[in-house]
């Protein structure tokens, strides 16, 4: 099922003839900023010399930072009245930072959030709640348009309010849900809580993103509710969710490249790096005209998996995201990305759906301290049996991350639950 077809499984050459055109667009919307006019003449940068996609690579990056420098609006090449809706990133570092948007952009958006949407089967009979919060957060309303454009029922829960969201599943018959993991794990604790079978409900699909997260948690919340999950992608500066979204096959996420040119660079070089190698996803945005942004760096941290998918969508796909170069934890001098203490907790069945990693710096020395709640159905409460665990836990994550963790037990639902993105890094090391 495509929303798109014709589109969604372009030939390359095609792709990147039109994606030069929509740059060129973009370029000289750019070029009409106070705040690209200043770049590109510090740079030096004459738009009419981009004459390939490959003449990209010579343009400046834009950073986060750029956007505070910009605030509010000296990205903005359309007049005031233009505009139709604002939207702030959450601040997953430092302040936030603002996007606006025509209504073309709107509709433009919550088209391609549709096509997310049917490229996981979802059609206008599906009953949508959506579990991400409402407000300048993109997560509630990217999707909320898309999925009306779609045709289904939406729900507009938003976030929280638990034993809320869960009469509202039954109530409504929720036959697909978007919620971030952390607040998807804690949700279906919630529902077993109340005596509920989550096998019994009738959801059936979850779109999980908004924070990082690893395989063995997407097959956690599978398993606990019995759904499929799929992994969604975005972030506000590309206007929210739908910039990648996973199909059927569940193996990565389709970027739309007729919307954003996807580079991968070196972080630290900025050098553009071949398909397939690992690096920070670098996204150009084709299709906007209250807000163009070139060459942003996301900070994320992915590959591109450059052979074709199953589906027949002709989009790259990129892999689940690794972390964010400024999310990496440099620990006694070893670099470790909260994803891989993750994947190692999450492939414990003893291991329950929240954990939290502290770092502490005792006698100079760093220490790291999990502290991982048990999950109910597989403890018994032998003092042995725990310390088996402990053991057991300390040596995967010594075995990956080098690193010799203190673990520390909790009860289940003993560490505080997350309903919006996550905290799970608490680092107390005073530098
Ligand atoms: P915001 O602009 O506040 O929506 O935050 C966007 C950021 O959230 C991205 O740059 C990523 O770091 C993170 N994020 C969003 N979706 C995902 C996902 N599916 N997997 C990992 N990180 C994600
Ligand atoms: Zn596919």
């Amino acid at each position: 099922m495509f929303w798109d077809k014709d589109i969604e499984t372009i030939d390359r050459p095609s792709l990147e003839k039109l994606q030069f055109e929509k740059l060129q667009k973009a370029l000289s919307a750019a070029a009409s900023t106070s705040f690209y006019q200043k770049v590109f003449e510090e740079h030096s940068v004459n738009i009419n010399n981009i004459k390939t996609l490959e003449h990209l690579k010579d343009l400046p990056f834009t950073t986060k930072q750029d956007l505070r420098v910009s605030y509010p609006d000296g990205m903005v090449p359309v007049s005031r009245s233009q505009i139709v809706r604002m939207h702030a990133s959450s601040g997953t570092t430092g302040k936030s930072t603002v996007i606006f948007y025509t209504q073309k952009d709107i509709d433009d958006w919550a088209n391609l959030v549709a096509r997310c949407m049917v490229a996981t089967g979802t059609n206008r009979d599906d009953v949508f709640q959506n579990m991400m919060g409402y407000g300048l957060f993109t997560g509630g309303l990217g999707l909320h348009y898309g999925a009306e454009r779609l045709g289904c029922m939406v729900i507009p829960a938003s976030s929280g309010n638990t034993l809320k969201q869960i009469q509202l599943m039954q109530d409504f018959e929720t036959t697909v849900i978007h919620i971030t993991p952390s607040y998807a794990l804690h949700l279906v604790e919630v529902i077993n809580e109340q005596g509920i079978d989550p096998h019994q409900m009738l959801v059936s699909k979850a779109y999980l993103g908004a924070e990082p997260y690893s395989e063995a948690t997407r097959l956690k919340i599978e398993n606990q509710f019995g759904i499929d999950a799929y992994n969604s992608y975005g972030m506000s500066e590309m206007n929210g969710p739908g910039v990648a979204f996973e199909c059927t096959y569940k193996n990565g996420m389709h970027l739309w490249e007729d919307f954003y040119i996807i580079e991968i660079i070196d972080p630290d070089t900025g050098e553009v790096l071949a398909p397939g190698e690992e690096g920070e996803l670098v996204l150009t945005h084709l299709n906007r005209e209250a807000m163009p942004i070139i060459r942003y760096r996301t900070r994320d941290l992915t590959r591109i998996i450059p052979d074709q998918c199953e589906c027949g969508r002709t989009h790259y796909r990129i892999d689940r995201i690794k972390g964010r170069t400024d999310d990496m934890l440099i620990v006694s001098g070893v670099n470790v990305f909260p994803s891989q203490i993750e994947t190692v907790l999450m492939s414990f069945p003893e291991v329950g759906n929240n954990y939290q990693i502290v770092l502490e710096r005792e006698d100079n020395l760093d220490r790291m301290h999990v502290k991982v709640e048990l999950y109910s159905k597989m403890f018994h409460g032998e003092i042995k049996e725990l310390e088996q665990l402990k053991a057991r836990l300390r040596e995967s994550l010594r075995a990956l991350i080098t690193i010799n963790p203190r673990i520390e037990l909790m009860e289940p639902g003993s560490l505080p639950p997350s309903m919006g993105k996550a905290k799970r890094v608490f680092d107390n090391r005073s530098i």
